[in-house]
């Protein structure tokens, strides 16, 4: 994709209505830290548009990044790392539950799995969750720049075994430091809305 426009062009907070917006959407979620922000950034091919922070506990708002006047990249708050069956009650749970529910363009979820680490009882009640609002979301296993390259194969294998993921569903390691992904990302957006 060829960026030739990014604008953060809404954010919604807690209480506001789902919009109803002109271009189809594609969601991110994952927990704060995870890589979420520099995820976006480095999509949009920008530094620092969507903000990155070494401290978990941003915001809570829904964030709309239109791209090219084509598609928005949607930044779903991240969850904390408490329990998360705590969260999906609490005011988190019912806005990004809201959002699933009610935005008419949403074509994909990606879920952010940080791949250094085997997935959490919280990163597998999350998966279960988004899958019980009926979206079977794209994992994305972020920071593969960490691994030694002879890990990454083994740690992928982690990641579908614990989330029990079938080979029908995806998982793409990322790395917004070396832009590992970056392509692929697009080509699955794209594969889905043509530029
Ligand atoms: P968010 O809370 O999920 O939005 O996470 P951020 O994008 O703010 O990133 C959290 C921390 O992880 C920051 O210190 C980032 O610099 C770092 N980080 C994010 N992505 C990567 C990555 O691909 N590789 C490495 N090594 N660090 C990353």
């Amino acid at each position: 994709m060829v960026i030739k426009k990014v604008e953060l062009e809404k954010v919604i907070g807690v209480t506001s209505k789902i919009p109803d917006m002109p271009y189809p959407e594609f969601a991110f979620a994952g927990k704060s830290n995870v890589g979420k922000s520099s995820l976006i950034n480095a999509l949009m091919n920008r530094k620092a548009l969507a903000r990155v922070s070494a401290q978990p506990g941003k915001t809570q708002t829904i964030n709309y990044y239109n791209v090219n006047d084509k598609i928005y990249l949607v930044d779903l708050p991240g969850y904390g790392y408490t329990k998360v069956a705590v969260e999906v009650k609490a005011k988190w749970g019912k806005m990004v539950e809201k959002y699933l529910r009610q935005s008419k363009m949403l074509k994909h979820v990606f879920l952010l799995i940080d791949s250094r680490h085997k997935p959490s009882d919280n990163d597998i009640m999350m998966y279960e969750w988004i899958v019980s609002q009926g979206v079977t979301p794209i994992i994305v296993a972020t920071k593969t720049d960490k691994l030694k390259r002879s890990q990454i194969k083994g740690q992928m294998e982690l990641i579908m075994k614990t989330l029990n993921l079938t080979s029908k569903e995806q998982l793409l390691p990322f790395s917004s430091e070396t832009k590992v992904g970056v392509n692929e990302l697009w080509e699955i957006i794209e594969g889905i809305y043509p530029e």
